[in-house]
């Protein structure tokens, strides 16, 4: 019997950018699959009738990004616990006629400085929180599962932090977002999920001078790849890890879970993914 062809892909709206087809196309290639990745341009009304369409096509399942990550937990079958938690699914998985949802953003943040800065360690001390979106959702769900003692959160919209909070319990500390360089300087670990920083926005203009060796600094911004926080971080003498590690690793367990072989982040699918 011939292999079946192996199809997954990404639904969001616009998707001209994504860089997932070239990341998953590196390993395809790399593991001898025979299969392919591709980028799908969904409006939200078509989403429904997309997702029930593409395993008939093939599709073993997709990554979902902007704007359908909520939708997506919603028109699923069944969902992961932590996908649950976390209030949005980034990968979908199709098993006969279900869909399953998963979210592999946090995974993904925490193995990316686990690789990224091998002495970190998420229960010496508070992680700084800055912004409180959908992605500092994933990362807040994924610090409290790996024991860190509390999350300084702070965000522009102080109502937003608040309702975190309120959502996943007493190891938060809201800072006012005018307190937010306080918020840095306490922290061992330090990450940015606002936008700011990101070609195109405005600049994160927080007071970083609280930024000293010790502490684990990211950005989930990897356009630039070293943003005003990670360059002020790296010249205070932290140890810094860019956004693009979160990207490349949130993709190991879809690909694994669609394609079969678990794949590795390394030098040559960073530079495949950037090209
Ligand atoms: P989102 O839900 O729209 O949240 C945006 C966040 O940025 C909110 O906290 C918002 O604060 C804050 N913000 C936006 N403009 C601001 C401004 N002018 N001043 C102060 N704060 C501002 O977006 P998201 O999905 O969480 O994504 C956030 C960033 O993470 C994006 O750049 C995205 O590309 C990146 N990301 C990266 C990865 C990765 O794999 N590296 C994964 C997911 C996301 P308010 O609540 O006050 O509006």
């Amino acid at each position: 019997m011939t292999k079946p062809y192996l199809l997954a892909g990404v639904v969001g709206r616009p998707i001209a950018h994504s860089r997932s087809p070239r990341l998953h196309r590196h390993w395809i290639a790399r593991h001898g699959v025979a299969g392919d990745y591709v980028a799908m341009e969904v409006a939200e009304a078509d989403l429904g009738d997309v997702l029930r369409t593409l395993p008939k096509a093939g599709f073993r399942g997709v990554n979902v990004t902007i704007p359908h990550k909520l939708a997506a937990l919603r028109l699923a079958d069944e969902a992961t616990e932590r996908a649950q938690r976390i209030g949005a699914a980034n990968l979908l998985v199709f098993e006969e006629d279900r869909i399953l949802a998963d979210n592999t953003d946090g995974e993904g943040f925490v193995n990316s400085l686990r690789q990224g800065a091998p002495g970190w360690n998420p229960a010496s001390g508070p992680a700084t929180v800055l912004g409180a979106g959908g992605a500092a959702r994933a990362v807040i769900v994924a610090l409290l599962d790996v024991g860190v003692p509390e999350i300084l959160l702070t965000n522009r919209t102080r109502a937003t932090a608040d309702a975190l909070a309120d959502e996943f319990g007493d190891r938060i500390r809201i800072f006012d977002w005018i307190q937010a360089g306080n918020a840095v300087e306490e922290g061992v670990t330090v990450v940015n999920t606002t936008s700011l920083g990101m070609t195109g926005k405005p600049e994160l203009r927080v007071p970083l001078d609280g930024l000293r060796p010790g502490q684990v600094v990211t950005d989930l911004v990897y356009s630039p790849l070293e943003t005003r926080l990670l360059r002020e971080a790296r010249q205070a003498g932290a140890t810094t890890v860019d956004g693009l590690g979160m990207l490349l690793h949130q993709a190991v367990p879809a690909f694994e879970r669609w394609f079969g072989p678990r794949p590795e982040v390394d030098a040559a699918l960073r530079a495949a993914v950037l090209a």
